[in-house]
């Protein structure tokens, strides 16, 4: 050999890079070995003497990419060049990545015999690799969870897709322990459609997990005798992971991600579900909390006699406490997210609207207003709304209290007509005088009274009797004005106390009202007439002196006749 061919060889031989030297015979289809380097015997650990001789492809094994082999075999058959990477595996049956270049190197004549390939293992630096791909998607994960918000059982699906995601595994569950069982409460991949599955804690691979707090691998669950066999098979868990979820001292559950076939999972996955499982059982544990907390308060919410709600700026009831449900007859959980307007009804929306615009402008605001109460009914409330503030500054929605007044008014209104019965009539009267004297107005008070009433109930009947009442209640509460105070004084005779009213003038609203109660039409009836009987209120006077006055005008209206008003003369007069 000349001295130059044998320098190059002695280069070749110390190089730190891995080369062969292929031949292929005319005639033959396959290139076969006929040089390596140390380097080469290094990363097979195999002696050149084994290799000289063999054709391509004597490395490959279980992991190797075919479509690699074929563009070995084509670049050989051709005569061209080929880069790539393939799992090769080395004598002790160890598996390495290998990066090659095979270069075709024509002799004179542009005839390919030879070809030159330079390996290097790229093992590592795909781990290194692989690695940091593991930790960019650990990252994304805690973005992912933390970002999820508290809702618990969205958290734990997001805990289970993003272990399904990160572990490439068949299947993911999240188990959580109740008393002697573990339960399935979140499933990703093939355990979809196993959600709710309970095993017993003592007798299954995830008990053994949650009582010992160790992460569990097992490369054959047929082989494992820790294995629940049967759920096993039913949920297609053949080779697993499985990974205590703990945070602050306590294991929230078990995180458990499996494939369908043995020997799925490396030690790299175990140590990367490790690392995120911390991150996980964080966002379980903070849900949880938050979920306790919730229910905590909504208990003491649901127990109190109030409509609770706070309403957002779309005006979309966002939270309504338990009394919504009995109070519209509806499911709370379908009331939360709907507009008011389609709650209450447009009608009683539009009256309340004024007040709710006000709330969201930014005041506090309490008003009393009629809304509808299950089927068709309607019962007085009073509402409250507090304006609650965003990060913006801007009002983001308002809480609502709402009072039933009902028992209430109940114990203020007659229950017959719904005027203000005698008490609630006397408190209102003897404030509304002593206002009406403080700024020196006049007020005059007048007494109504059914004529033959008794003898309505007789030839009629007493329902008969109660509808006459109703009806001449209701006209006189519409007749008069808001200002004016109406109320039932007793039996068939009702009372009204009119401000900035002299008798004269309530002599003009009397003759109305006798000549309007004559033209109700009562179904077979001949006419209902009621005699009237006024009294101006005096200065100083009170409201027993004014009524007896009113009373005793009254009386004359009875005497004379009837189907008429009657002024009393001033007092003492
Ligand atoms: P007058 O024209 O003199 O007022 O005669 P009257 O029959 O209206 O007067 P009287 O006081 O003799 O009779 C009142 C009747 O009203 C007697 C009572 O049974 C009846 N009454 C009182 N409260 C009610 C009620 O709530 N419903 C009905 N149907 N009747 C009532
Ligand atoms: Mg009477
Ligand atoms: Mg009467």
């Amino acid at each position: 050999m000349p001295l130059q061919s044998r320098l190059l060889e002695r280069a070749l031989e110390r190089s730190r890079d891995a080369v062969t030297i292929f031949e292929k015979q005319s005639g033959e289809s396959a290139a076969r070995v006929v040089y390596v380097n140390a380097a080469f015997e290094a990363m097979t650990g195999y002696e050149r003497t084994e290799l000289v001789g063999r054709v391509p492809g004597f490395l490959r094994g279980e992991l190797t990419d075919s479509d690699v082999i074929t563009s070995l075999d084509t670049a050989f058959a051709e005569g061209t060049r080929v880069e790539g990477e393939w799992w090769c595996y080395r004598k002790d049956g160890e598996p390495f990545l290998m990066h090659f270049v095979l270069t075709p190197e024509p002799d004179a004549n542009g005839r390919v015999t030879h070809f030159v390939a330079v390996h290097e293992d790229v093992t590592a630096r795909r781990i290194r690799r692989r690695r940091r791909e593991n930790l960019e998607r650990v990252v994304d994960l805690q973005r992912e969870v933390v970002t999820g918000g508290l809702d618990l059982q969205r958290v734990r699906q997001r805990v289970a897709d993003a272990a399904l995601q990160i572990s490439g595994a068949d299947a993911a569950v999240v188990e959580e322990a109740e008393d002697d069982e573990m339960i399935y409460r979140a499933v990703a991949g093939l355990a979809e459609g196993s959600l709710g599955l309970r095993l017993p804690i003592k007798g299954s691979l995830t008990g053994h997990c949650f009582l010992g707090r160790e992460i569990i691998k097992t490369d054959d669950t047929g082989l494992d005798p820790r294995v629940h066999r049967e759920a096993a098979r039913k949920v297609g868990f053949v080779s697993g992971i499985l990974v205590p979820l703990i945070h602050d001292q306590r294991c929230y559950g078990v995180l458990k991600v499996y494939a369908s076939r043995p020997n799925a999972f490396s030690n790299e996955d175990v140590q990367l579900l490790e690392i995120a499982s911390g991150i996980l059982a964080a966002a379980l544990f903070n849900a949880a909390s938050f979920e306790r907390e919730v229910n905590r308060r909504s208990m003491l919410v649901d127990a109190i006699p109030l409509l609770v709600s706070y309403v957002d700026r779309e005006r979309r009831y966002r939270e309504v406490n338990a009394a919504y449900e009995d109070w519209f007859g509806v499911e709370a959980a379908d009331i939360r997210g709907q507009y008011m307007w389609e709650v209450i009804g447009e009608e009683a929306y539009e009256r309340i609207r004024p007040y709710v615009d006000a709330a969201f402008s930014g005041d506090e605001v309490s008003y009393e207003a009629e809304i509808p109460y299950k089927e068709g009914g309607r019962r007085t409330v009073l509402a409250q709304y507090q304006p609650s503030l965003g990060h913006d500054g801007e009002v983001a929605g308002i809480y609502a209290v709402v009072r039933d007044l009902t028992p209430v008014k109940q114990a203020e209104q007659d229950f017959l007509t719904g005027l203000w019965n005698r008490r609630k009539f006397e408190a209102k009267a003897v404030e509304l005088l002593e206002k009406a004297a403080s700024i020196g107005q006049s007020v005059s008070l007048m007494l109504l009274d059914v004529d033959h009433f008794k003898s309505i109930n007789d030839r009629y009947g007493h329902l008969f009797g109660d509808e006459v009442l109703k009806r001449v209640a209701a006209h006189l509460h519409d007749t008069v004005r808001g200002l004016d105070v109406v109320g039932r004084w007793g039996g068939e005779e009702f009372v009204a106390l009119l401000p900035d009213t002299c008798a004269e003038e309530a002599r003009l609203l009397g003759d109305r009202i006798c000549a309007e109660v004559r033209q109700l039409a009562f179904e077979g009836l001949e006419g209902v007439t009621i005699s009237i009987g006024l009294a101006q209120a005096a200065a100083d006077e009170t409201l027993d002196e004014i009524v007896e006055r009113a009373d005793s005008a009254l009386y004359r209206a009875k005497r004379s006749g009837r189907d008429r008003v009657e002024i009393a003369g001033g007092p003492g007069g």
